[in-house]
């Protein structure tokens, strides 16, 4: 889906001094890179404060945990996503309730959001799936009206931008209370390993979930809190440092690739083709179709046959996981997970490949 080691090879002139100084100074666990790249992931995304931490997961974590919501508090959640925010809330003695999402941009619908809203609720998290914001703009007046706390989960969309209609242009992962992001290596912004980050531009937030991050300390043996061990590795944070400068330039590969398959795709009846919001950006972490006539497996079978590797994000929806089994029935959310289809959208593909990718998979779709 994403040829790393190509990209490696590409960067390696760069990465390989900066492995090598974390390496030299041995400085493995919060060296200066670890600051530094939080200070520029800073600047790039216009939010005041990075807190780096160990993965997305811990990041969401961090978040409900630094907001200190009582037992049994409803936290509202799209059902089409990755399991991370259901599995934090659980954890965390939270209730997430599974809201439907829309059918074309795959995001939390804010009209549904209200329709869960009961006295027990105190969080709603979009989050931003495949590259591509929620309407942030109808999620905070609703969140206002119920003064309820939004947390952004945009591991998969570091970078995108959401459109105001006062014409004002916010970040994503930077509107809400708090935002999450993951460096997991296949994400937009990867490491080599795991990695994630926290964004608020609240002062008083950002100081306690650094203090969470680090076992509920300020000062080294004395615990204010009971906090977690949550640290992004100076190697990682080194490595981050050389790919955050690549960043604005691989989205552009990314939208460019979604555009040819756009092209190729746009008149075959039997997919649609991602929509585009006119409320966000778009940074392609996935091109995702859906397949309106056909048998997905067949098709994912002939890709595969082709040489041509293909996902299914999301195969389950969230709310008929096994852990997480409740009885709402939400079928956009169900739907969806039979009909998505994600092609590759790496950062080092050929035009030929492109070209080799689209032809065939159009070819497929009418046979299947
Ligand atoms: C990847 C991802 C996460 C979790 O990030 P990890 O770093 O793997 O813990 C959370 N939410 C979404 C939407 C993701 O795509």
């Amino acid at each position: 889906m994403l040829d790393l080691s190509a990209q490696f090879q590409q960067l390696k002139g760069d990465l390989m001094p900066a492995i090598e100084s974390v390496l030299e100074n041995a400085s493995f666990v919060n060296g200066s890179e670890v600051g530094e790249f939080a200070k520029e992931l800073s600047i790039y995304t216009g939010i005041k404060h990075v807190i780096p931490c160990a993965n997305g997961t811990d990041a969401l974590q961090l978040s409900f945990m630094s907001l200190e919501l009582p037992e049994g508090s409803e936290v509202i959640c799209p059902g089409f996503t990755y399991i991370a925010v259901a599995e934090v809330c659980k954890l965390l003695n939270l209730v997430p309730v599974f809201a439907e999402v829309d059918t074309d941009t795959f995001n939390l619908d804010p009209f549904e959001i209200e329709k869960h809203i009961t006295p027990k609720t105190k969080a709603i998290v979009p989050v931003h799936l495949f590259g591509q914001c929620c309407d942030m703009e109808s999620i905070m007046a609703i969140a206002e009206k119920h003064n309820l706390y939004v947390i952004e989960d945009n591991a998969q969309s570091i970078g995108a931008e959401c459109f105001y209609s006062d014409g004002s242009i916010k970040p994503a992962g930077g509107i809400g209370h708090i935002g999450t992001t993951s460096f997991f290596p296949s994400k937009n912004l990867g490491a080599y390993g795991d990695g994630g980050a926290v964004f608020t531009n609240d002062d008083v937030l950002a100081k306690k979930i650094k203090t969470l991050a680090n076992h509920g300390q300020e000062i080294k043996y004395q615990h204010k809190l009971v906090g977690i061990n949550s640290r992004l590795d100076t190697l990682q944070a080194a490595i981050l440092l050389v790919k955050l400068k690549h960043l604005n330039h691989f989205t552009k590969l990314r939208q460019e690739t979604a555009a040819a398959y756009d092209n190729a795709f746009k008149d075959i009846e039997q997919v649609k083709i991602p929509k585009r919001f006119n409320k966000s950006s778009h940074v392609f972490h996935q091109y995702t179709l859906q397949v309106l006539q056909g048998d997905r497996t067949n098709i994912v079978t002939a890709l595969k046959a082709a040489g041509i590797s293909s996902m299914v994000y999301y195969p389950i929806p969230v709310h008929k996981q096994e852990a997480f089994r409740n009885d709402q029935s939400l079928p956009i959310c169900e739907n969806l997970c039979k009909t998505v289809i994600s092609l590759p959208i790496g950062t080092e593909m050929s035009q030929e490949s492109i070209e080799y990718i689209a032809y065939t998979f159009k070819q497929i779709i009418k046979q299947k």
